[in-house]
């Protein structure tokens, strides 16, 4: 009836055993972000036997990210396939028996609802704070569990939220810091042992919460490689935060907000429409077929324009590269897609 042989060796570990495992192969997890720390808790996640995963991640693989995300190779690279389309179909291969389910989207407020629908547990694999903030929104609005995870450099920190339980991400970070005043990993570089270890951080907290451990770690988590230094420290509920004292859900709310970020790493910027719309991509290959190098194979478009890239989604999505200047790059996007 059941599959259990493949992981005797994990159902053997004292602490999880045949009902931990029956546990995780029951269980629905949202990974949102599939790069370097997405990628290690993915590959974790599925040979584990943690039976439905969904991995959403808007991007496509790049050379200056493969020596950090490990789901992803040169081939990759040049075939321009969705990283979340790249991961399923590799991750498949190690475990056949767990579902995957692969969005290409940018997770927002007007599609949280439609992708987390359903899961029991949402793992950090982002690198940035507006996903976040939107992540802790809606598992704090629906009661279920999320483990926010970040690095930079050689460190990295975790921590686990558990609605009504512990302290959620705006009692750590009660307001967004203004664009540019943080680290990004463009300035501070990234070693990949970082994301390994705090994506094994994050998975092994994800185990303890699906098979109801009393040893789940609360607090946050700071990790530096380079130091070789590791310590937790408490963090207590603010009984004034908006978020999980008084039930204001302002980045689940903020549907009508246009956003554009500079991407890590890359000299790009992403545009995001405020309405999510379904784009004929193949008559937009037609119409900027005169103006440049166009070219669809079938998940997006991409075209060089005035010496910048511009790779656009069916869903009006776009990432400009060349520019890390937002005003330049929104220009050439509402100037080539008539917005
Ligand atoms: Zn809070």
């Amino acid at each position: 009836m059941e599959d259990l042989d493949r992981y005797i060796r994990q159902i053997t570990f004292h602490g999880l055993g045949k009902e931990g495992q029956r546990k995780l192969l029951a269980s629905k997890v949202l990974l949102v972000g599939c790069g370097a720390l997405g990628s290690a808790a993915a590959v974790s996640m599925v040979r584990s036997g943690i039976g439905h995963l969904t991995i959403v991640d808007q991007d496509i693989p790049e050379l200056v990210n493969l020596h950090r995300q490990f789901l992803y190779d040169e081939e990759n690279m040049k075939e321009r396939i969705p990283k979340a389309v790249v991961a399923a179909q590799k991750l498949s291969r190690s475990n056949s028996q767990v579902k995957i389910i692969p969005q290409v989207a940018e997770l927002r407020p007007e599609n949280i609802e439609r992708i987390a629908q359903g899961v029991h547990l949402v793992i950090d694999g982002t690198d940035n704070l507006a996903t976040r903030y939107l992540i802790n929104d809606w598992c704090v609005k629906n009661n279920i569990p999320w483990i926010y995870g970040g690095v930079i450099g050689a460190s990295g920190m975790m921590m686990v939220i558990e609605p009504g339980k512990t302290a959620c991400l705006r009692c750590l970070f009660p307001e967004p810091p203004a664009a540019g005043s943080l680290p990004s990993c463009e300035t501070e570089g990234v070693l990949n042992p970082a994301p390994m270890l705090v994506g094994a951080l994050e998975v092994i907290e994800a185990i303890k919460i699906i098979i109801g451990s009393d040893k789940v770690k609360t607090g946050l988590t700071n990790i530096d490689l380079w130091e070789h230094t590791f310590s937790t420290i408490a963090i207590k509920r603010n009984p004034h935060c908006p978020t999980c004292g008084k039930g204001q859900f302002e980045f689940l709310e903020k549907k009508k907000t246009d956003w554009s970020t500079s991407l890590c790493g890359r000299n790009a910027v992403q545009i995001s429409p405020a309405a999510i719309t379904q784009l004929n991509l193949e008559s937009i290959r037609e119409r900027l077929q005169p103006l440049g190098k166009v070219s669809f194979n079938g998940y997006l478009l991409e075209a060089d324009l005035e010496g910048l890239k511009l790779i656009l989604f069916p869903d009006g999505r776009a990432i400009i590269q060349g520019t890390t200047d937002e005003t330049k790059a929104r220009s050439l996007y509402n100037r080539y897609l008539g917005r």
